[in-house]
């Protein structure tokens, strides 16, 4: 087969833009596709910040009869791959990406609406010979309903293979009916075999329902989004796409998160040279304002690099309360959300200030340095499509403590003593106590130090480089051409 074209919308990608997950697939899928042999091109909006790029057009763009001037700035990737940027700054030069603090930014169904646009004007106008288009997330889920409308007649676009990929369910863009007509989006799309949901236009839906492929991020998470519990009220309209779903692990960035290299550490190590970690987690209690005397050296440390909202966990951490500070453990906390988690964590750390340090905010060195710093990672998500920490965490040598859900039970092996294999601990139920048990059984393997040493060892030699990953998404746009081609 001659090689793939592919044009993918994201509205995030490192190093461009990052708030979760997506921003690091969307930044590493490009160049281990490229590594195959496929051509891409990644569309990501041109927010407030970013520099440089080599200016490529510009051109009006019409939606919902709203002219906006857009305008398209390369950077490279990787041989094969480019990431082209849609200027448009009245829609995109804000201090946030998607709102501030927890209020969307009002206009967003217009913005993502927009964004896809440009970024199908863009392959229309520049002969890119697209054979896929592929759209991440709701902000992308209109790319396949605009493939299919206003690009039907298009001798390029209209024979691309439409693939859409779900990093996380419960994000499904939805906004008031009036937004159709606003975004050249026709009312015989508001069906439920369409864009409508419960009385709303879903964009999550339009990807879901309009693509020749669906994917999601781990195999555990495409069986769980067809169940009710998991659904977020799409499970019925996915078990019908079942022949279409498939799961596929998202792989981490080898080259930017490895304990051998990283510039945050203050002492490279690697599995021949564990012992080193040591030096980050000295620098990790230093950084934390936290003692690092021997005494403190001694003891686990738990660490948490997260989004501060109920899908983590934090509810049943909030339960947990005090009972947190009976463990013989230490706990660094990186994150931002929901003002009560924070409020929890922030009296947690005035209550035991030797012993819990919490840093609200985004801060990438910080996340890196408690990866290597910390001797368990917790990760208690009520769900988690695949989850990157936990597997940056094997990695780092840092042995994740997860609730066996999603991604999380696709990539942690429990420990079983009786075997000796296992790279982590899980627990099933979704409860204060069963995470409590978890833990508990964690600090106690701890002391055990070479019961300890080899589970490290067991995550650290675990491969979730993006390569295999790569190959599966390839399959995936092969299957999607076949089905395009049997699509009226
Ligand atoms: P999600 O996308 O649901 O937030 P993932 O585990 O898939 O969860 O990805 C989260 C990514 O964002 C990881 O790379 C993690 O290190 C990073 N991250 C989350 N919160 C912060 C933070 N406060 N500071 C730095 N990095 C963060």
């Amino acid at each position: 087969m001659p090689s793939l074209q592919i044009l993918m919308i994201a509205s995030e990608a490192v190093p461009f833009a990052k708030t979760g997950g997506l921003g690091d697939v969307a930044g590493a899928l490009p160049a281990a596709l490229a590594r195959l042999g496929c051509g891409v091109t990644l569309a990501v909006p041109r927010y407030r910040g970013v520099a440089g790029g080599t200016p490529l057009t510009r051109f009006p763009l019409t939606v919902g009869g709203r002219t906006l001037e857009v305008g398209f700035v390369e950077h490279p990737l990787a041989d094969g791959a480019r990431a082209v940027l849609v200027d448009c700054p009245e829609l995109f030069d804000r201090p946030e990406l998607y709102g501030v603090g927890n209020a969307d930014y009002p206009d967003n169904a217009f913005r993502f609406a927009a964004f896809t646009r440009a970024a199908l004007e863009f392959a229309a106008r520049h002969d890119l010979h697209v054979d896929i288009v592929h759209a991440h997330d709701w902000q992308a889920g209109l790319a396949p309903v605009y493939v299919r409308t206003l690009y039907a007649n298009h001798p390029e676009l209209a024979r691309a293979a439409l693939v859409f990929t779900i990093h996380n369910l419960a994000y499904q863009g939805l906004f008031p009916p009036h937004w159709l007509p606003a975004l050249d989006l026709g009312w015989d799309l508001f069906g439920i075999e369409g864009l409508e949901f419960w009385g709303k236009v879903s964009f999550l839906k339009a990807g879901v329902n309009f693509s020749d492929r669906l994917t999601t991020v781990s195999a555990r998470y495409a069986k769980e989004i067809q169940t009710p519990e998991y659904g977020c009220g799409f499970d019925g309209i996915l078990r019908r796409r079942a022949d279409r779903l498939v799961g596929i692990l998202n792989g981490i960035d080898t080259a930017v998160w490895d304990p051998a290299t990283d510039p945050h550490l203050p002492e490279p190590y690697d599995a021949d040279r564990l012992d080193r970690k040591r030096s980050s987690k000295r620098a990790l209690l230093e950084a934390v304002e936290l003692p690092s005397d021997d005494q403190a050296l001694a003891r686990p440390l738990v660490g948490m690099v997260s989004r501060l909202v109920e899908q983590k966990g934090f509810d049943l951490l909030e339960k947990l309360g005090e009972r947190l500070l009976a463990l013989d453990a230490s706990f660094v906390l990186l994150g931002s959300g929901e003002p009560r988690f924070q409020d929890q964590w922030q009296a947690l750390a005035a209550r035991a200030p030797s012993r819990v340090a919490v840093r609200i905010g985004f801060d990438e060195p910080l996340a890196h340095l408690i990866e290597a710093g910390a001797d368990l990672f917790l990760m208690p998500s009520r769900f988690e499509p695949c989850g990157l920490n936990q597997m940056y965490s094997l990695r780092y040598g840092t042995v994740p403590v997860v609730r066996a859900t999603g991604g999380l039970d696709d990539t942690i092996v429990n420990w079983s003593p009786r075997t000796g294999r296992g790279t982590g601990f899980k627990f099933a139920d979704t409860t204060p106590e069963a995470l409590l048990a978890a833990l508990r059984k964690a600090l106690e393997v701890y002391r055990d130090p070479s019961a300890w040493r080899s589970i490290q060892l067991q995550g650290m030699a675990c491969d979730y480089s993006w390569d295999a990953s790569a190959r599966h998404y390839e399959k995936v746009y092969e299957n999607a051409i076949r089905a395009r081609t049997k699509r009226p």
